[in-house]
């Protein structure tokens, strides 16, 4: 029995644990459900296994509404405060990480993460804008085998291919690859990157369409590569207040502040499995766990406050995922993640091993 009884408020990172329903094609499998959720408590059972979590959003009703006010809606309202976030969704492949964050609209799901915190951004915008100018720019960015591939690139996905099926024969030749570099006063950038100018939320929504599309694009087999690449979408807001004698917003203490939101639809957490006979997937599995592998590490030192007080080394370097979420996470930021489980029994396996993961977190 692993009961985690410590508190997580006093955390920097939260942790949730999303659990899809069945699916049609798992029902007719004969799939049973194999997670119980203890009642009036985030709490989940598998098998003798038994996690206790900041919150568990269970398989009935339509809980991405009091997952977005609970976990996320915070991090939005920091957001203006100049403190930067990241919302992560873990979990192996088809257990609802693009389905929770809302990374893929052409899903025509409106009631993903992405979208709620668009829609709240802009209209809280709209209520402070006679005293705030806010400039806000997207970035959308996949990691695959550490490499960063820029979704928002104009070049990198051509519509014409994808209509005749060519997709994933594109080859872009001479692009200088994108690099994270790290200012003096610890703020990482993404050099190379396009960073897209948005005014309004129907060009923000654009900016995750086209970043989707190029990301299902990007290879000859589309869930291969999703599944195996951490796609990031991140907002960043500037604030210039207005100069005006009355009516100052307390909302804002500096006259000017910057933060960015990462919303990271992670790589699948299977394990690598030799498929390839040339053991070409093996090696992506290898490059992809180093990524998840890293990030474990790098919040598990964040979320044991003994180890933070001793001021322990926090692995950021390990990969280029943590490295990019580097001012992000820890610190004076809030982080968020989104443990996503399949209830089949089938999963059970992977499902054990994503709770652990979590549960580390914690
Ligand atoms: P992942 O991104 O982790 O590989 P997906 O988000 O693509 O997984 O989800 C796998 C399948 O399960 C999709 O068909 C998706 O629509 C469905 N699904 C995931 N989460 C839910 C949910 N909470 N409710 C209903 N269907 C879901
Ligand atoms: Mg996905």
């Amino acid at each position: 029995m692993e009961a985690n009884s410590s508190g997580g408020e006093d955390c920097c990172v939260k942790v949730a644990v999303h659990i899809r329903p069945l699916l049609g094609d798992e029902r007719l499998q004969g799939c049973k459900d194999c997670v119980t959720v203890a009642p009036g408590k985030p709490q989940v059972q598998i098998g003798t296994h038994s996690f206790t979590f900041d919150h568990v959003y269970g398989s009935t009703g339509s809980p991405s509404t009091a997952m977005y006010d609970e976990c996320v809606a915070p991090l939005v309202d920091g957001l203006f405060q100049g403190y930067n976030a990241t919302v992560l969704a873990y979990g192996q492949t088809g257990s609802g990480k693009t389905y929770t964050m809302g990374t893929n609209v052409k899903d025509g799901e409106q009631n993903g993460l992405i979208p709620r915190v668009m829609n709240s951004l802009f209209s809280k915008i709209e209520t402070l804008k006679q005293e705030i100018e806010f400039q806000l720019h997207v970035s959308f960015i996949e990691i695959h085998k550490e490499e960063v591939r820029d979704l928002l690139d104009p070049n990198s996905a051509n519509k014409q291919d994808v209509a005749n099926g060519q997709a994933g024969k594109i080859t872009i030749p001479g692009r200088p690859p994108i690099q994270i570099r790290e200012t003096s006063d610890g703020v990482i950038t993404l050099a190379g990157s396009t960073e897209t100018s948005v005014k309004t939320l129907k060009e923000m929504a654009h900016c995750l369409e086209q970043g989707s599309l190029s990301r299902a694009t990007g290879s000859t087999n589309m869930n291969n590569q999703s599944s195996r690449s951490h796609a990031i979408f991140t907002i960043t807001m500037e604030q210039m207040r207005i100069p005006n004698d009355d009516n100052l917003t307390d909302c804002m203490a500096e006259e000017y502040l910057c933060a960015k939101l990462h919303l990271v639809d992670l790589a699948g957490s299977e394990r690598a499995k030799r498929t390839g006979s040339d053991g070409l997937r093996f090696k992506e599995g290898v490059h992809i766990n180093k990524g998840l592998l890293a990030l474990g590490n790098v919040i598990s030192a964040l979320g044991d406050e003994k180890k933070r007080k001793e001021g322990v080394h926090v692995p950021y370097r390990d990969s280029k995922l943590t490295r990019l979420l580097q001012d992000s996470l820890g610190g004076n930021s809030r982080t968020v993640m989104i443990a996503c489980i399949s209830p089949a029994d089938i999963n059970a396996e992977e499902t054990l091993n994503t709770l652990k993961y979590a549960n580390r977190a914690r």
